[in-house]
């Protein structure tokens, strides 16, 4: 089948190619002219991984291909993904100018039947204003079009983006039209086989299921980082809190993980845009509020720490930091809890000597050569001269580091570690100075 992808960031990409990857003829169109010329010359622009090697063998094998021209794009498919940004407005609603000038742009050149797909998170609601503006500009060229929009909302996870995209949990499509189901179910069906992953509903519903996934997890993080805040007041510890309640099937173990707060581009925008979209139809969403007041406030709490340890007094201090994006296995660094750390060192007059095994260009695209942060190749490299150890992010390099070079290094043996990677007991063996999140040591 033809299919034309609007926007190729993680999403668009991801989807691009693992629908190539399956026998689609698959078209990606962006208004970035510097990553559609990354990509035709074999560049892949993000961090993915698997990414790379599907690209490269879809693209050989004449099945994926790039333009940022729009009339090519809307042409080539009779299925029309949107995957553009819908980043926060500044009253936190969803961004909605990217997604309306893909609709704009499908309308100004379709001269046949097309499927509309908003894969984008958008909020309830924006299926319609998308037919609205695609129809508007059906009726400046006087056409009488038929076309249909659908919401099929999209749940990859970035740093397992392709396996997600390729092993699907669902595959959630809103909409009525018996027609755009046919030609959804066609293009899913090498993903669906095994079992029937399809879940059909209405548009609004499948617009709220994608917030309703990402603010349960949100919640879920939130909740945790509360009781670890608590555990370290009452002494308690909040590791084995979590295998005691992860042990009951109604909680269970995942994403019970405390730490130093969710970032990304997802969680932290879409909880807001939640929220802002109850507040539109009269009503205080509470409890999300309360998510993302909690997440805010512990993007902090490993500065605090670290504050602490230094009765306040982080003048011309020097901290390693391992872990720059957001998650492991990614490169994205869209609300990483590194970066509220480092803002916090530099607004106190400490510097920063940092190392990530992906995301260290990234690190130079947002930050430039910022005074304050050396950035280095090694993590071992970001040790050298340091004062103590901060860590924001799990990588698995992370996990089994040499503990008595970090003493060695180090001009204080303390290490303050936000995703509570270590046993406390091991570390103080090795005569380090252990804080981590909800483990007892509050400062
Ligand atoms: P991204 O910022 O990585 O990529 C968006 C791309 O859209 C950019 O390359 C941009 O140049 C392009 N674009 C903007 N306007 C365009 C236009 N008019 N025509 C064509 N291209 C255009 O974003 P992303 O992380 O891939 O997210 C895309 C959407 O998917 C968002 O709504 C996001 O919430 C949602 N989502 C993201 C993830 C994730 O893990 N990143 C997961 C699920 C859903």
């Amino acid at each position: 089948m033809n299919i034309t992808i609007f926007g190729t960031g993680y999403v668009g990409l991801v989807t691009g190619a693992c629908l190539a990857d399956v026998g689609h003829h698959v078209l990606c169109m962006d208004v970035d002219q510097a990553k559609i010329d990354k990509l035709k010359a074999g560049h892949i622009p993000i961090y993915e991984p698997g990414l790379e090697s599907i690209v490269k063998h879809t693209v050989e094998a004449g099945r994926l291909a790039f333009t940022t021209d729009t009339a090519e794009a809307v042409s080539h498919g009779v299925l029309q993904f949107i995957a553009v940004g819908t980043p926060p407005d500044e009253d936190g609603s969803a961004d909605l100018q990217y997604v309306t000038a893909v609709a704009r742009t499908i309308g100004q050149h379709m001269d046949e039947y097309k499927v509309v797909v908003d894969k984008s998170t958008v909020p309830v609601g924006t299926a319609d204003r998308v037919h609205a503006a695609l129809r508007a500009e059906l009726d400046k060229r006087d056409l009488e079009l038929d076309f249909d929009v659908v919401s099929n909302p999209e749940f990859l996870k970035e740093g397992a983006a392709v396996n997600d995209f390729m092993k699907p949990d669902r595959i959630v499509v809103g909409t009525s039209s018996d027609r755009a189901v046919d030609l959804l179910r066609e293009v899913y069906y090498p993903f669906n086989r095994s079992r029937d992953r399809m879940i059909f509903m209405d548009v609004r519903s499948a617009e709220l299921t994608k917030y309703a996934a990402n603010a349960m997890l949100a919640t879920k993080i939130s909740f945790m980082n509360e009781v670890a805040n608590l555990a370290e007041r009452l002494g308690a510890d909040i590791e084995a809190v979590r295998q005691g309640i992860g042990s009951d099937p109604r909680i269970g173990y995942h994403f019970i993980y405390p730490g130093c707060g969710y970032g990304g581009s997802c969680f932290p925008k879409d909880v807001q845009a939640l929220a802002r979209t109850a507040a539109d139809c009269d009503y205080e969403a509470r409890l999300l509020n309360a998510v993302e007041s909690v997440n805010r406030a512990q993007k902090h709490v490993l500065f605090d720490k670290i504050s602490h340890y230094f009765q306040g007094d982080l003048n011309g201090k020097v901290v390693a930091l391992w872990g720059l994006a957001f998650k492991p296995n990614t490169d994205d660094m869209r609300e990483a809890s590194s970066r509220a750390l480092m803002e916090d060192l530099w607004r106190a007059g400490a510097k920063v000597q940092a190392y990530d095994p992906e995301a260290m260009r990234e690190t130079q695209r947002i930050f430039g050569d910022r005074d304050g942060l050396t950035l280095c190749g090694t993590k071992e490299q970001a040790l050298k001269g340091a004062d103590v150890l901060a860590i924001c992010t799990e990588w698995k390099e992370f996990r089994s580091p040499d503990f008595d070079g970090i003493v060695a290094a180090l001009r204080e043996p303390a290490v303050f570690d936000g995703r509570n990677l270590y046993e406390p007991e091991m570390l103080e063996r090795y005569g380090l100075v252990y804080y981590a999140i909800g483990r007892g040591r509050t400062q």
